[in-house]
């Protein structure tokens, strides 16, 4: 309505000066040269609102428009409204702005953003610390050309940002760094870097832990198996009620030496650093002593097989993967019913090669499988007790298969049976 006010108006006007234009050309009789002569005016004063509203748009600093009449009053009056709200809306953005910079530069955590081709286009206060990143040099730089470390470089090129790595920051050696990268608006990517030094050292202690009550309960243990062992090879000479307790002391025994050497096992595997892939190992040997090992714990209950399709070597620690295959192929002649069928298997795969053990027994609700490698976890804690598990095995087999750059996926169904399977890569 106000619009059309405005232009009703101005054609109001045009018409009047045309019509007065028209009478002073009948009465003169220059009725053309006045009309044209009107025009031109006309036509030069809306140049000149033009000319005012480039100079105020680009060249005046004031937010007030110049006087005008006619259209050109409501023009000028528009833009106006157009700036102040625009002026508003930039202020609030720039007011967000500061004090979204402001919080993330107070972050305890580093964090960096990082353009299209891994340039840094910003970071804050604490990334300046834990990685040494100086504000006026570095701004611009790709990442990887000042985080040169080759496990950051491989993790930045290979794009899955899942989990994060843990490296030694630049700065200080003795600091234990976890980078994150987050991608965000196609091409962005968003480092976040934060102090795990003091998670690190809780965690050795734990480990340490671990280790040295393991250790220190070893000789007792030693001695009091020695004296049970005595007690169970003269038991003619003990009166028969001791025969029993005897019987179970022996088994109790042989149950806390296991769980105590799985544990040492596991303390020596995290106490690892960089996985170590030593030297060539022949998977298919290790696993045929294991399949023989197998037969003997078996005792004729189950048929086991193995199928070998490759004799090629990977790189490896020979005790740690007997280890963990041992606890893969016993774990299925413990939990598979007499009669059941085991296969174990050693053949190339896309990525490299695939040990995979199968068995016919009970199967593992999909609810369990998930949790299975943690550390004394067990599906029935009962039955599993009677079987003499620890609950520790598959926890050492993921730590076995991590050192080695190795996966392990476990396929079961319950009453169906389960397949456990470890990816290795190829040897390079
Ligand atoms: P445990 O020493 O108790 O066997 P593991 O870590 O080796 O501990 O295994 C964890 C749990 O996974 C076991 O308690 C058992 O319930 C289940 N499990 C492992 N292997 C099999 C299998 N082949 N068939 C059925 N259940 C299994």
């Amino acid at each position: 309505m106000g619009n059309f006010r405005y232009w009703g108006a101005e054609i109001w006007f045009a018409s009047v000066i045309a019509i007065i234009g028209l009478f002073i050309g009948l009465f003169t009789g220059y009725t053309g040269e006045i009309l044209f002569a009107i025009s031109v005016l006309y036509l030069a004063w809306h140049i000149r609102q033009l000319y005012r509203l480039k100079h105020w748009l680009t060249e005046s600093r004031n937010l007030y428009p110049p006087e005008s009449i006619g259209i050109w009053s409501d023009i000028f009056h528009s833009i106006y409204l157009l700036q102040r709200r625009n002026r508003k809306a930039r202020k609030r953005l720039s007011k967000i702005l500061s004090e979204f910079r402001a919080s993330t530069a107070a972050l305890p955590d580093g964090a960096i953003v990082l353009g299209e081709y891994g340039e840094i286009v910003w970071f804050n206060k604490s990334a300046e610390s834990l990685l040494g990143l100086n504000s006026k040099q570095d701004v611009g730089q790709r990442i990887v050309n000042l985080l040169r470390n080759p496990r950051f470089v491989n993790y930045f090129e290979a794009g899955d940002y899942q989990l994060p790595i843990e490296l030694s920051s630049p700065v200080d050696s003795e600091v234990r760094l976890s980078l994150r990268l987050t991608s965000y608006n196609k091409n962005q990517r968003l480092l976040m870097v934060r102090n795990i030094t003091r998670l690190m050292q809780l965690e050795k202690m734990r480990q340490d832990f671990v280790a040295n009550v393991s250790h220190e309960l070893r000789t007792p243990l030693t001695v009091v198996n020695g004296y049970v062992e005595i007690f169970s090879d003269s038991k003619d000479q003990l009166p028969s009620f001791f025969h029993r307790p005897v019987e179970q002391m022996g088994q109790q025994i042989k149950r806390m030496r296991t769980l105590v050497d799985d544990l040492l096992t596991l303390s020596k595997l995290e106490s690892g650093d960089e996985p170590k892939r030593e030297s060539k190992v022949l998977p298919h040997q290790i696993l045929k002593r294991i399949v023989d090992e197998a037969k003997a714990l078996s005792e004729g209950k189950h048929e086991i097989h193995f199928e070998c399709s490759s004799e090629s070597s990977i790189l490896g620690n020979e005790k740690e993967l007997h280890s963990a295959f041992s606890n893969l192929v016993f774990n299925a002649v413990r939990y598979t019913p007499q009669g059941g069928t085991i296969t174990v298997s050693w053949e190339p795969s896309s990525e490299g090669f695939c040990m995979a053990v199968t068995d016919t027994g009970p199967g593992i609700d999909s609810i369990h499988i998930s949790r299975l490698t943690e550390r004394f976890y067990r599906v029935d804690d009962g039955r599993n007790r009677e079987i003499g598990g620890t609950g520790l095995g598959l926890a050492i087999v993921k730590h076995v298969l991590e050192r080695h750059g190795a996966k392990l996926v476990i396929d079961s169904e319950l009453g169906k049976g389960s397949k456990f399977q470890c990816y290795f890569p190829a040897v390079k």
